[in-house]
């Protein structure tokens, strides 16, 4: 008979579920770390996808053109005051989809204040789920 090994996690002293180096506890917390840098590598490659379209020529040129056509923060405005826009802001996030990025209507200028408190927003929203 092959005695059961003990969890691996440092001073467990649990048995490990068999087949696996760590106990029942241990075990699940091992998947939610894992699932968990999953979910973060994922974020991560939105990232880049996003940074590399804001590195684009196409976007530097339709980003400028669309600010002197809407040269005004849409937020502002809506509070009746008056505010040059300086940032282009996507109304729904594209998290790095290309067509959803260069969509227009899915433009709005803001405000580098406006654009910051909505992105500071979107961030909450995304961790608080
Ligand atoms: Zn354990
Ligand atoms: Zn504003």
């Amino acid at each position: 008979m092959t005695p059961r090994k003990v969890c691996v996690s440092p001073g467990c002293c649990d048995l490990a579920v068999p087949g696996a180096a760590h106990c029942d506890f241990h075990l699940d917390r091992v998947k939610a770390a894992q699932a968990e840098r999953k979910a973060k590598a994922k974020l991560g490659a939105i990232a880049v996808a996003g940074a590399a379209l804001y590195s684009t020529e196409r976007w530097r040129r339709e980003r400028r053109l669309f600010l002197d056509r809407h040269p005004l923060c849409v937020d502002c405005a809506e509070l009746g005051a008056v505010e040059v826009a300086t940032d282009v802001d996507h109304i729904t996030p594209h998290r790095g989809d290309r067509k959803l990025f260069f969509d227009r209507s899915n433009w709005q200028g803001l405000c580098h204040r406006c654009h910051s408190r909505k992105t500071a927003r979107e961030v909450f929203h995304a961790k608080g789920g």
